[in-house]
C-alpha cells in the first residue's frame, strides 16, 4: 500500500529543521507523496522551493499556490494580481490553486463581520476564476461556510474540480460537493469518536469521493488513537487516519488504500 498526504503544511517552521529525517520516516511508512498548499504571499516561495528538485528527496513533494481566508487582513487586489502572475510563471511546478476558501467563524469574530465576509468572498471568487482560467484544480478550506462555498462552486463551473479539505459536516453537505465532482479530504476529525455526524457521513459516501490528509502541523489527532500526546500533528499520522478510515468503512484495507490513491490521481495528476 502507498499513501499520499493530500494536505500538509510542510513549510511550517516546526518541520523545517528536521525535514530530511521526517521525509525518510514518511518514505518508510509508505507515504510517497505530500501536497503542500501555500496560505499567503509570505510562504509562496518556501512552498515552491520544497516542491522543486524532487529527485534528491525520498518522497515526492508538490506545491499549490493560493491565499487562505485567515490571512487577508493586510492583503489587497494587488496581491491577487501577483498570485495570478506567479501561478502563470510557475505553472509547471504547481498542481493546484490552494488553499483558498471561506471561514464563517473568522468573519463572525471580525470587527466588521460583513466587510470581512465580503473580502473573503471576493478572494475566493477571484481565485476560483484563476483556477478555471489556468485549468487547475482547487484545495478548499471550509468552516461554518458550506452555505457560501457551494453556490460559488456552482456558479464557476470549474474545468477541474478539487478537494474540500478537512471535511466535516453532514451526509447531505458532503453530497452537495460530490455532485459537483469534488473529493472530500478526510483528516483527524474521524479520530474523534464524538465526531459522529462526520463519521456517519463518511461511512455512507462513495469510496471514490474520499482522499486522505493530515493538515499537519494543525488539526491534532484525538488522544484516543495516539500512543502518547504529540506536540503537533505530523504527516506520519496519515497512516493512523487511514486506519481509522478502514474501521469506519466496509471495504478491505487494500481496496481503500488503492481507491484513495486513484482519487488523488484523478484530481491532481490527470492529464
Ligand atoms: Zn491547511
Amino acid at each position: 500500500m502507498q499513501f499520499t498526504d493530500s494536505h500538509c503544511h510542510l513549510d511550517d517552521a516546526k518541520f523545517i529543521e528536521a525535514l530530511p529525517h521526517l521525509l525518510d520516516e514518511c518514505a518508510q511508512a509508505s507515504i510517497e507523496r505530500i501536497i503542500i498548499p501555500s496560505v499567503a504571499p509570505d510562504n509562496f516561495n518556501q512552498v515552491l522551493t520544497l516542491s522543486k528538485h524532487n529527485s534528491a528527496k525520498p518522497i515526492k513533494l508538490f506545491a499549490a499556490l493560493g491565499i487562505h481566508p485567515w490571512f487577508l487582513d493586510n492583503l489587497s487586489q494587488s496581491d491577487l494580481e501577483q498570485l495570478t502572475q506567479l501561478v502563470r510563471q510557475e505553472k509547471s511546478n504547481i498542481i493546484a490553486v490552494g488553499e483558498i476558501g471561506i471561514d464563517g467563524a473568522i468573519s463572525k469574530r471580525a470587527a466588521n463581520p460583513e466587510v470581512n465576509l465580503q473580502k473573503q468572498q471576493h478572494f475566493f471568487d477571484y481565485q476560483l476564476a484563476l483556477a478555471k482560467q489556468e485549468n487547475l484544480p482547487v484545495i478548499i478550506h471550509h468552516r461554518q461556510s458550506h452555505q457560501y462555498i457551494v453556490p460559488q462552486l456552482k456558479r464557476h463551473k470549474l474545468s477541474k474540480t478539487g478537494v474540500i479539505h478537512g471535511f466535516s459536516g453532514s451526509y447531505q453537505q458532503a453530497k452537495d460537493y460530490i455532485d459537483l465532482g469534488f473529493k472530500l479530504g478526510i483528516g483527524s476529525t474521524i479520530t474523534y469518536s464524538r465526531a459522529k455526524k462526520t463519521i456517519n457521513a463518511i461511512k455512507r459516501l462513495p469510496l471514490d469521493s474520499l482522499v486522505l490528509e493530515t493538515d499537519a502541523p494543525s488539526m491534532p489527532l484525538s488522544i484516543e488513537v495516539l500512543d502518547q500526546p504529540q506536540a503537533h500533528n505530523s504527516p506520519l499520522n496519515l497512516v493512523k487516519i487511514f486506519h481509522c478510515l478502514t474501521q469506519i468503512r466496509d471495504e478491505s484495507q487494500e481496496q481503500i488504500a488503492e481507491q484513495i490513491e486513484l482519487n488523488i490521481n484523478q484530481v491532481f495528476f490527470a492529464e
